[in-house]
């Protein structure tokens, strides 16, 4: 079953065409500066070795993008498909919909439910929107499949999902916790499932550009550190995280606009705000190495916030078998993932340090005989979404 899978940034799109269950990557692309003249495409096709990087091209919108990546997987010398036929289903890692948080076909109604939730995911859902219509004109008789961030998080239960707040307000306005990172934090699940087999309690820490820690038991989120908006949690990049909702109207009273207050938690904040420097830790270690004071604060605020979760996620899961690092921060920061794990002791956790500096890629960082397993994992959400898309319409003719 072939299934391309589409990643949409505010102005990138990225393709991998997967033969599943294999998992097989048959080819790929890339478009960089959507909307730009200077766009950079790039392609591979790993059946035959064809590879093609243009630059300096132009491609004015998605719409081009788009056609430009399909002429590519059709042609006679580039092509990994002989013809459309071949292809099951596009998939899409949406972020939010309201009403629809799991797996999707992406209707009009899907994606007019995506629209609803604009201000929630404002960076977010205007692209995914804008190149999901642009498949659908192109490809209409294909299945497009939204795997929507919250899709992973839906097992958690009620208790730990709603907000103390009016229960009217989860009812009429859907204010709950949602949870993101399903595509990544399923990957690992499915990984340490392979390993580890069906009954297991697991942290997932993915921890990039956004970052969120999850409960897993038995393959199942239970709990995740991101609520109802991609803007709680840990600290992001630039993103504040977890934040007591009183700080905003004390805010407005002390004669801060609304617009100012909301740049400061979703783009001042996070290691940026904290370090004043950058939203980069390769910077914001470097400054530190160099006696930065704040550097060193903003790294130090951020481990907190993930030993915070571990902790209270242990608790939740009642023990914690695996510990898994992932994401740009959790694969390469060797800092990190030191504070963090030498911290855990009374939950379990061996840590080897030298195991953790020496490691080069996947592998793992618990002392042998450590109750705790800890891991380091690159993620791989693209695939996560071609094995949700597999699991969930496993070759099932189109109607
Ligand atoms: P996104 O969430 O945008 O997909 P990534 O998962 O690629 O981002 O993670 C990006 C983050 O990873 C950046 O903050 C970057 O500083 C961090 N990172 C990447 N390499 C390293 C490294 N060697 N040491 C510390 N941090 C790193």
């Amino acid at each position: 079953m072939l299934i391309l899978v589409c990643n949409v940034g505010s102005t990138s799109l990225k393709y991998k065409l997967f033969d599943m269950p294999a998992a097989e990557v048959l080819a790929e692309g890339k478009t960089e500066r959507v909307g730009r003249s200077d766009a950079i495409f790039s392609y591979r096709n790993r059946r035959n070795g064809f590879a093609e990087k243009l630059e300096g091209i132009s491609v004015p919108g998605y719409a081009e993008g788009v056609r430009l990546f399909l002429r590519y997987l059709l042609g006679e010398e580039s092509g990994a498909l002989k013809s459309m036929d071949e292809l099951e289903a596009v998939g899409f890692k949406t972020v939010l919909a309201k009403g629809y948080y799991g797996v999707h076909e992406l209707t009009e109604e899907v994606l007019a439910a995506m629209e609803a939730y604009v201000p929630v995911a404002p960076a977010h859902n205007p692209p995914y929107i804008e190149a999901i219509r642009v498949f659908r004109s192109l490809l209409p008789d294909k299945r497009m499949v939204g795997c929507f961030e919250t899709a992973f998080h839906t097992s958690i239960p009620l208790a730990r999902r709603l907000y103390a707040l009016p229960y009217e307000w989860y009812e009429r306005y859907g204010i709950c916790r949602l949870g993101y990172h399903g595509a990544s934090h399923g990957y690992i699940a499915r990984q340490i499932r392979a390993r580890a087999g069906e009954r297991f309690k697991l942290i997932s820490c993915h921890m990039g550009g956004s970052g969120s820690i999850c409960a897993i038991e038995d393959g199942k989120s239970v709990d995740t550190s991101f609520g109802f908006s991609l803007q709680t949690g840990i600290p992001h990049a630039n993103r504040a995280g977890d934040l007591d909702a009183y700080v905003i109207p004390f805010l407005l009273s002390q004669g801060l606009s609304m617009p100012e207050i909301l740049e400061g938690i979703g783009k001042k904040g996070g290691l940026l705000g904290i370090s004043g420097l950058s939203n980069d830790l390769r910077d914001i270690e470097a400054a530190a190495r160099e006696g930065n004071a704040r550097a060193a604060l903003a790294i130090d605020a951020f481990c907190e916030a993930v030993i915070r979760y571990i902790g209270a996620f242990t608790a939740e899961l009642g023990g914690m078998d695996y510990l898994v690092f992932t994401g740009g921060i959790g694969e390469n920061s060797v800092l990190v993932r030191e504070k963090v794990c030498s911290r855990l002791a009374c939950l379990g956790v061996q840590f080897d340090a030298a195991a953790n500096r020496d490691l080069q890629g996947e592998g793992t960082i618990s002392a042998p005989g450590s109750p705790v397993t800890v891991l380091v994992l690159p993620t791989n959400e693209d695939l996560g979404i071609a094995q949700t898309i597999w699991e969930k319409f496993p070759a099932e003719p189109r109607k």
